[in-house]
């Protein structure tokens, strides 16, 4: 079985904390992920980095998006261009599916974020277009604190006729992986065929916990409002605090 994170986010979100090479590093030397997905917030300029430098870290990289649409946040996988923010859930499902990608309804319910609900998947799923594309919902998010472990989600989630997935909205480097996703195989296309079959099933990680919270994603959050940044300038490298915008101007 291969696993997969779909959710992770990079210094391409604004309260990102980390730098595609920092989590293509980390991925590669601290867990067992055999794919992932870069999904910054309506960014896709991190995805696409990303896929530039999989090879030099022997990865599987999807590019892919989180985007804002006017029902919720909606996982868009296997783009090549952004797609807009704001549009209505069936919108977005669309345009996603016009460039030959598929879409995960991210974290449904989520309180203190822009959350899909059940009945607005339930209804975009009458369109048979619709269906053909969005086939996976997020029925575990590691990044959440209020959804860590709701039984609630998970029910209603495998009472969906989409893949079950699970990811670790990750905005420091600790939290990739904790929530993934099992398939059958270890390629991209492999976890593609896997979720268009719905035959995915959820890894749960440790979420985002207090100790996380504490020790991670704080002290990260606030020295990336100061204006550093985790990275890494070369495979080999270690891992050091690098100024932002050093790593944006040599992007
Ligand atoms: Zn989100
Ligand atoms: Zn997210």
């Amino acid at each position: 079985m291969g696993l997969a994170d779909l959710h992770i986010h990079t210094i391409y979100s604004y309260d990102g904390t980390c730098s595609v090479p920092a989590v293509l590093k980390h991925v590669k030397t601290k867990t067992n992920l055999n794919v992932i997905a870069i999904t910054d917030h309506d960014a896709i300029r991190g995805a696409l980095e990303a896929l530039e430098l999989a090879p030099k870290y022997q990865l599987e990289v999807i590019p892919g998006c989180e985007v804002s649409s006017r029902d919720g946040h909606v996982l868009a996988l296997f783009i090549q261009k952004p797609i807009p923010p704001h549009l209505s859930l069936k919108e977005t499902v669309l345009r996603v599916g016009e460039q030959g990608g598929i879409c995960i309804a991210a974290h449904p319910t989520a309180p203190g974020t822009s959350s899909l609900d059940f009945k607005d998947i339930w209804n975009a799923l009458q369109d048979p277009d619709v269906r053909r594309i969005l086939v996976g919902v997020e029925s575990f998010n590691g990044g959440l604190v209020y959804t860590r472990q709701n039984p609630v989600v998970e029910k209603q989630s495998q009472s969906l006729p989409l893949a079950q997935v699970g990811n670790s909205d990750a905005h420091i480097l600790r939290m990739i992986g904790q929530g993934a996703t099992l398939f059958s195989g270890n390629t991209a296309q492999e976890l593609r065929y896997a979720l268009e079959a719905k035959t995915t099933s959820v890894y749960k990680g440790n979420g985002l916990n207090g100790i996380n919270v504490m020790r991670d994603y704080l002290p990260h959050f606030f020295l990336r409002k100061f204006g550093w940044v985790t990275h890494n300038h070369h495979p080999q490298d270690p891992l050091r605090l690098e100024r932002l915008s050093r790593v944006m101007s040599n992007q």
